[in-house]
């Protein structure tokens, strides 16, 4: 927060930015050297399909451990990593990471099962990206329909055109693109039609006060807009049963949410798909 000299034009900074900037820079060097001794870890959250609650799939998310038995959240240094440039080359681990899972998903006899990835802008400016991804799924063996790529509306807007060229090059190959925590960004309904897109996931800020006023008003308009786009639908941040009931009434697919599975290390998930099968049938 720059604060103005009285009188003058002249800007300057409070010391608490100083002190901001060099934690910052403190954090980053610690990611940089955890993320190169591999302790970053991927986790993973399953997504149901909302009509036969069955696992279709998972999104890998980042867990950064903090030393002291617990977690620095990834909203918290994936804007770090992100800032750093960082974020090429963990981004990349995650996405090695998910083909390998994949593998053993099979191997393990869940050969539906896809994988869904979070991919950030400096990603996608990445010149090689797109061959990377591909290099990936033919390394591993992989049909790449089982590869979901994640993105939100905000990687979109910052670069229009590379990220469409991209995601349209990329869903040739077979890849499905998901577009995140959809409602929450400014995106141009136009871009919807120009993107590639095969899910539509409904940010969990409307999907928390179902039932009630202006975010039912819009987690409905978000269905029924993905609907008729042809998308699959999933709802973020499911919690109650009331919320999954809500949005299987508004015509929603999938879901994802503390309801039917919070993020867990991927052993614990496969666990979790064993146990799952043996309920649902
Ligand atoms: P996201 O992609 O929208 O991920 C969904 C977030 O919602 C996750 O937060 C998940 O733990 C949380 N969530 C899921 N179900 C529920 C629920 O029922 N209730 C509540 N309250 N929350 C729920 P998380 O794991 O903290 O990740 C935050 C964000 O960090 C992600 O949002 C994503 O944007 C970013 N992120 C995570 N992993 C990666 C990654 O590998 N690469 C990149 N670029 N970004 C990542
Ligand atoms: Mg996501
Ligand atoms: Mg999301
Ligand atoms: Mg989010």
């Amino acid at each position: 927060r720059a604060k103005k000299v009285p009188n003058t034009n002249y800007e300057y900074f409070a010391p608490e930015i100083e002190e901001q900037t060099t934690w910052r820079l403190h954090l980053i060097r610690r990611l940089r050297s955890d993320f190169a001794n591999r302790k970053l870890e991927l986790w993973s959250q399953p997504q149901i399909e909302l009509a036969s609650e069955k696992v279709i799939g998972m999104e890998g998310l980042l867990r950064w451990p903090d030393g002291n038995g617990g977690y620095i959240s990834p909203a918290e240094f994936v804007p770090l990593a992100e800032y750093s440039g960082l974020i090429v080359d963990i981004g990349h681990w995650v996405l090695e990471e998910s083909c390998r899972r994949l593998q053993e998903l099979k191997k393990l006899g869940y050969p539906h099962l896809r994988v869904a990835v979070n991919v950030s802008i400096p990603q996608f400016r990445d010149p090689e990206f797109v061959n990377k991804v591909k290099r990936l799924l033919t390394e591993y063996n992989l049909p790449p329909s089982l590869l979901e790529l994640e993105i939100t509306e905000s990687v979109v807007m910052d670069e229009p055109q590379i990220v469409i060229d991209a995601l349209t090059d990329l869903k040739e190959f077979g890849v499905t693109i998901a577009i995140d925590d959809f409602g929450t960004g400014f995106s141009s309904m136009s871009y919807l039609q120009k993107l590639p897109l095969h899910r539509l996931k409904v940010d969990r800020s409307f999907v928390k006060d179902i039932g009630v006023g202006e975010s039912a008003l819009i987690a409905e308009t978000i269905v029924t807009l993905g609907n008729k786009l042809g998308l699959v639908t999933i709802a973020e941040g499911i919690e109650k049963r009331e919320q999954a009931n809500h949005m299987i009434k508004l015509g929603c697919d999938e879901a994802q949410g503390y309801l039917f599975g919070k993020p867990m290390p991927f052993n614990e998930l496969i666990a979790f798909l064993a146990e799952h099968d043996a309920n649902n049938g």
